[in-house]
């Protein structure tokens, strides 16, 4: 069994970008600027978004992260955004979700500029991947490709079934290994919360996604010999005897599955470390389109 292990590829990634950087800089030209939005005081939401920032700091971008309260109003945090769209300091910003409920979520992610959109979210941005032009392909989903380009997890022919339909793993991650590129051209099986029989399903799959968020509901029965499994679930489960109080599982049962499977990702190590690399990866992108 191979581990597919994101925390080592992810800080090769960011080994790449930073010496990228560091070229540009010594051409005299300016560093890729990510900026960051976070309304309110979610724990979660504030450890993610300063991984972001730490994130940038390592590889030489600049950053911003702009701090608004929980009391916003919708106008106000439409109108940074506004301010973020035509700074021509800043390459690529995101803004963190979820936002407070009296905020319309997709009414934000709407007035980000496209081409500053680096998470992906943008409806032009999502139409865009559908039809597998230029685009930002959401963070987890292009972490995903990236792990198993790097590991050469062949892709082609093979069948995949993915189980989970959000709109920021699920559904971009079907249609992204379905279309005709590098990893990709597999024959694709989106599940959900409505399909049936979906052991039968997972049991004929070459390389199954997990997304779901279910804590270890994919069991070795559920899964072939050699099959990859890519899991993507990360739930806080209480614990006690960790200083934080919980650990993080997956929604893959790593103990039943480790041994029948031929490659795997671990939780935590595997999909998480990725997304942020990858964000960081947008940001370049964005910032040579803008260069150009
Ligand atoms: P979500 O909660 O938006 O959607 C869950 C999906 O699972 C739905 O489409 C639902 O139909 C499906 N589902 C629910 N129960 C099911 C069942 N019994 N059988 C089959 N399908 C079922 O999901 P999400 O936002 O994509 O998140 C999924 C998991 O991935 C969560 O644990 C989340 O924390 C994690 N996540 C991780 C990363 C990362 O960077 N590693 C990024 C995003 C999400």
């Amino acid at each position: 069994m191979i581990l597919l292990d994101g925390k080592k590829t992810s800080a090769d990634i960011k080994e790449e970008i930073a010496l990228e950087v560091a070229d540009l800089k010594a051409k005299d030209k300016k560093a890729p600027h990510l900026a960051a939005i976070i309304v309110g005081n979610d724990g979660a939401s504030l450890t993610y978004v300063n991984a972001k920032v730490k994130a940038c700091e390592r590889v030489g971008f600049e950053s911003t992260l702009i701090r608004l309260s929980e009391e916003t109003t919708e106008e106000e945090l439409l109108n940074e955004i506004a301010v973020l769209n035509v700074d021509n300091d800043i390459n690529g910003f995101i803004v963190q979700l979820p936002l407070p409920a009296h905020i319309d979520e997709q009414k934000v992610l709407m007035a980000v500029a496209p081409e500053k959109d680096v998470d992906g979210f943008h409806p032009m941005n999502v139409g865009k991947l559908a039809l597998n032009l230029p685009t930002f392909i959401s963070a987890t989903p292009f972490g995903i490709l990236e792990l198993l380009e790097r590991y050469n997890v062949e892709t082609s022919g093979k069948n995949v079934v993915v189980i989970g339909r959000s709109h920021i793993v699920g559904s971009p991650m079907s249609i992204l290994l379905a279309q005709k590129r590098k990893v990709g051209n597999a024959t694709v099986t989106l599940t959900h919360s409505r399909t049936k029989n979906l052991e039968e399903i997972t049991k004929e799959a070459d390389i199954i996604v997990a997304a779901l968020g279910i804590p270890e509901f994919l069991k070795g029965e559920m899964v072939k010999d050699g099959a990859v499994i890519i899991d993507v679930g990360i739930t806080r489960v209480a614990d006690p005897s960790k200083k934080s109080g919980f650990r993080l599982v997956g929604d893959v049962d790593f103990a039943g599955v480790k041994d029948k499977v031929s490659h795997i990702t671990p939780v935590p190590g595997g999909v998480g470390p990725m997304t942020i690399a990858m964000l960081l990866k947008n940001t370049l992108l964005a910032y040579y389109r803008q260069e150009d």
